[in-house]
């Protein structure tokens, strides 16, 4: 009953070239697959609208990041209703890139996670421990907390569309992958959270994200509460993606 949703989150990767290449060729792959999957790919806002052009309604699209901001003198940013406005389906917000490299606080990624809401996008909010954290022991405190700042602000008719992704800092571009129980876990662990919130647990999709590749996909996503995956140097390759969209049961 849960949406199951594969989301290639590009990272600042791409050119006009691979977006010709890799959206045409993931399009085509896809083609005839029924297992239920959204996929969605997420590339640098300016090949936004080439990525929508060239994928119709066939792949959802989104942007990574956004401005806390409506509109207005802030060089450099780029708004929800932008967003939404160049057809856009998704945005992301407080991946551990942004909190680490551009101290974005959980703060500042509760009121992303409003504006994103407000301009009628669904939203990923990204969560998720680092190496440190886990080791001491405090990896389920941590995300919880990120789960329930984060959203705090999401009003109940809004729930439809929100999204978490669980990212383990520490998995992230590292080949290193949660084990599918310890994915599972948090995964639990975060929809306790959600259930806490007074949220409809049991219907927002809990992504995992980080190392997912073709290889590991299946029995991440054979997990009761892993709902789909956030992938980053897997989505950057066609069949690779496409493989990990159809490790989907
Ligand atoms: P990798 O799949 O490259 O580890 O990246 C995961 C990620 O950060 C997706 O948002």
């Amino acid at each position: 009953m849960r949406r199951k949703i594969v989301a290639g989150n590009w990272k600042m990767n791409g050119s006009q070239d691979l977006v010709r290449s890799l959206v045409g060729d993931v399009k085509a792959r896809l083609s005839g697959l029924d297992n239920g999957v959204e996929a969605v790919i997420i590339p640098p806002a300016l090949y936004v609208e080439s990525v929508k052009g060239l994928s119709g309604d066939s792949l959802g699209v989104g942007v990574q990041n956004v401005s806390q901001w409506a509109s207005g003198a802030f060089t450099g940013e780029i708004s929800a209703d932008m967003a939404k406005d160049l057809g856009c389906d998704w945005a992301l917000v407080g991946h551990s890139e942004r909190r680490q490299y551009f101290g974005e606080t959980d703060e500042l990624v509760s009121a992303k996670v409003g504006r994103v809401l407000q301009s009628g996008l669904q939203v990923v909010l990204c969560v998720g421990e680092t190496l440190e954290e886990r080791e001491r022991g405090e990896a389920k405190a941590v995300v919880s907390s990120q789960v329930a700042s984060g959203l705090a602000g999401v009003e109940a008719d809004q729930w439809s569309r929100v999204v978490v992704a669980y990212e383990p800092v520490w998995a992230i571009g590292t080949g290193k992958t949660a084990t599918s129980e310890d994915a599972q876990s948090m995964h639990a662990e975060i929809r306790r959270v959600l259930a806490d919130m007074g949220a409809p647990s049991e219907q927002i999709s809990v992504l995992y994200g980080g190392s997912v590749k073709a290889d590991n996909a299946a029995a991440l996503f054979a997990e009761p509460d892993v709902d789909g995956g956030l992938i980053g140097g897997a989505s950057l390759i066609a069949e690779e993606f496409v493989s990990i969209c159809r490790s989907m049961p």
